[in-house]
């Protein structure tokens, strides 16, 4: 089991008793409620992959599917790091195992002159890995796009501890009619380049 692992689980359950359902457990449950791994138990609907409850698992959002069956939360195989989608009204997010990318799509053609920026979140599960690494702390050394049209507003922080989050903004500055497929690397200190493509049309 991960490091992390116990403290989702402690957050799960004082989530699922105090009531606190967070706006992305429903489709997570829905997802799970149809999918083939789940498991029935007297005490309760469990992820057969995982072996978490799947009521209290869906609450926390720094818990990913481990078959990459959730919308609202991607994972890079076997990275150790996930993005969960938090403008989903306005994008898809879609990890690729045959690219080894996330692909972000707009939903919706940006109007000229009118920029959309996607929030998403960059969450560190490296404690999840068996054996976790040593260094388990992202620390991000540089965000590229490949081209000028795509801005990556500064995270609010560098390095992310085991188990933490930080944000990314990512926006297509909407200048230049026609469709466009951009990519966004981030770069860390001691951890492979996780790369992003973000495509759309500005109409
Ligand atoms: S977490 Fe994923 S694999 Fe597990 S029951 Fe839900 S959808 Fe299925």
């Amino acid at each position: 089991m991960g490091k992390l692992r116990p403290k989702r689980i402690v957050d799960g359950f004082s989530k699922a008793i105090s009531g606190t359902t967070p706006d992305f457990t429903e489709s997570r449950k829905e997802i799970c409620g149809k999918c083939e791994f789940k498991k029935e138990t007297s005490l309760g609907n469990k992820c057969g992959v995982c072996g978490c409850f799947i009521n209290e698992k869906t609450r926390v959002m720094e818990e990913y599917c481990p078959k990459g069956k959730w919308k609202d939360i991607q994972t890079f195989s076997g990275k150790g790091v996930s993005l969960q989608n938090q403008s989903p009204g306005y994008c898809n997010l879609k990890y690729s195992e045959s690219t080894n990318k996330m692909n972000l799509v707009y939903k919706e053609p940006i109007k000229m002159d009118k920029p959309i920026v996607l929030k998403l979140l960059l969450v560190n599960h490296l404690g999840d890995l068996v054996p976790a690494p040593k260094n388990d702390t992202l620390e991000i050394t540089s965000i590229k796009p490949s081209c000028p049209c795509i801005s990556v507003t500064e995270t609010d922080k560098r390095v992310i501890h085991e188990g933490d989050t930080a944000h990314l903004y990512i926006g297509h500055n909407a200048a230049q009619r026609g469709k466009f497929n951009k990519k966004v690397r981030i770069q860390f200190k001691n951890h492979p380049t996780l790369s992003i493509n973000v495509s759309g049309e500005v109409v």
